[in-house]
C-alpha cells in the first residue's frame, strides 16, 4: 500500500516537471549565467533594516559588465517558478503557510515583513526568490550543455521540502536536483556545499537518497546547528570561527581529493557562498577575497577537468563587499580559462 503511493507521488512529481517552462531552450549567442532584474529585495526601504545587502545581485553584474566580462545581453533572464514547480519539492501545507506575511518575515529575518499585506509580500519577497529558484533549475540544464553555469543568485541551502529558514524560503538546491534526474536523465550528483552554514535544507531532502552525495564544508559553531541533518552529509569538513585562508584552502584540496574517489559525478552542484570571507559576521571565518577567488577555482578545476557540469550558487555572503569579490572571482575563472563569457577584460 505505501509503495503504491509512493509511486503515485513519484508519477505525479515526473509530470509535474515535464510539464514545467522552466527549461527553455538558449540560444548560443547566450553567456550561461543567469540573473534577472528581479532578483533583487528593495522596497519602502525594509532592505534597509536586514542586515545583508540584498541588491548584491544586480551589483555583481553591473561590476561583470562594466569590467568586459560580458555584455548585458548574453545574460539568460530566468522563468520564475510556478506552483506546480515549486510542489516538485515542496508540500502544499508549507507554500500555503506563505500567506501569512509572519511566517515569511520569520524566514527572512525581517520582523515588520510581518506588518505589510500578503498580496505585497507575494510580490517584493516571494516573487525575487522564485526567479531565482527558476534560475537554479535552468543553470543545470546549460550547465549540461556548455559545461558550466552560473545563477548569480540562489543557493538557499537552509530550506527543506517542508521547512524553511535562515532567509532560504525556497528549496532550490533540491528542485533543481530533481528536475535534472528526470529532465537530463542523471543519476550521481555531487553537492559541494562552501558557505560557511551547514546546508541543512538539502541534506535533509536528499538524506536517504543515494543517487546525491554532499560535501559540505561548514563553520560548526555558527547557525543552524542542525545536528539531525548532519548526519546525512556524506563528507563533513568543519572549519571553526577563526580559520585562515591557507589553512583553508588545505583542508578544501583534500576534501576534493576525498570526493573525487569516493563518488563519480554527473552534475556537481556548487554552493559557493562567501560569507566565509574575513569580517564576515555572521560566517565568522577569516578567508580572504583572493583566498575566495581560488576556492572557486579549485571547485572549478576539480570539475571540470574531470567533464563534470557543474552549476555555481552564490548563496550567502551579503556584506557591501561581497558582489565585488564574487564579481571579481568570476572574472578570475574567466582569466583562467575554466569559463568561457566571450568578453575579454578591459585594460585599465
Ligand atoms: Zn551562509
Amino acid at each position: 500500500m505505501s509503495s503504491y503511493s509512493e509511486n503515485d507521488a513519484e508519477a505525479l512529481r515526473r509530470k509535474r516537471i515535464l510539464s514545467s517552462k522552466l527549461y527553455f531552450d538558449v540560444s548560443p549567442s547566450k553567456v550561461p549565467l543567469i540573473y534577472s532584474e528581479s532578483y533583487d529585495i528593495s522596497f519602502l526601504g525594509i532592505e534597509k533594516l536586514h542586515p545583508f545587502d540584498s541588491s548584491k545581485w544586480g551589483r555583481i553584474c553591473r561590476f561583470l559588465v562594466s569590467f568586459g566580462i560580458l555584455d548585458k545581453e548574453s545574460i539568460v533572464e530566468p522563468l520564475e517558478a510556478s506552483k506546480d514547480d515549486l510542489l516538485v519539492v515542496h508540500t502544499e501545507l508549507y507554500l500555503n503557510s506563505l500567506k501569512g506575511s509572519s511566517k515569511v518575515a520569520m524566514i527572512v529575518e525581517v520582523p515588520p515583513v510581518a506588518l505589510i499585506p500578503n498580496c505585497l509580500v507575494q510580490q517584493k519577497v516571494l516573487f525575487p526568490f522564485k526567479k531565482q529558484v527558476g534560475g537554479t533549475v535552468l543553470a543545470a540544464k546549460l550547465a549540461k550543455e556548455r559545461g558550466w553555469a552560473i545563477n548569480v543568485g540562489g543557493g538557499f541551502h537552509h530550506c527543506s521540502a517542508e521547512k524553511g529558514g535562515g532567509f532560504c524560503v525556497y528549496a532550490d538546491i533540491s528542485l533543481c536536483i530533481h528536475f535534472a534526474f528526470v529532465q537530463l536523465n542523471i543519476s550521481r550528483v555531487m553537492i559541494i556545499d562552501l558557505d560557511a552554514h551547514q546546508g541543512n535544507g538539502h541534506e535533509m531532502d536528499f538524506a536517504y537518497d543515494s543517487r546525491v552525495y554532499i560535501l559540505d564544508m561548514y563553520n560548526p559553531g555558527i547557525y543552524p546547528l542542525d545536528y539531525e541533518a548532519r548526519n546525512y552529509i556524506n563528507q563533513k569538513v568543519e572549519v571553526k570561527s577563526g580559520t585562515l585562508t591557507e589553512e583553508y584552502l588545505q583542508k578544501l584540496d583534500e576534501a576534493l581529493e576525498v570526493a573525487g574517489r569516493r563518488f563519480n559525478p554527473e552534475l556537481v552542484i556548487y554552493n559557493a557562498g562567501t560569507d566565509i570571507l574575513q569580517g564576515d559576521p555572521l560566517g565568522r571565518l577569516e578567508i580572504s577575497p583572493e583566498g575566495i577567488a581560488l576556492r572557486d577555482e579549485k571547485v572549478f578545476r576539480f570539475a571540470r577537468e574531470k567533464n563534470i557540469p557543474i552549476v555555481m550558487l552564490t548563496s550567502g555572503g551579503y556584506m557591501k563587499s561581497s558582489a565585488r569579490v564574487i564579481a571579481d572571482s568570476i572574472i578570475n575563472l574567466s582569466n583562467k580559462c575554466l569559463i568561457e563569457t566571450g568578453g575579454a577584460p578591459k585594460s585599465a
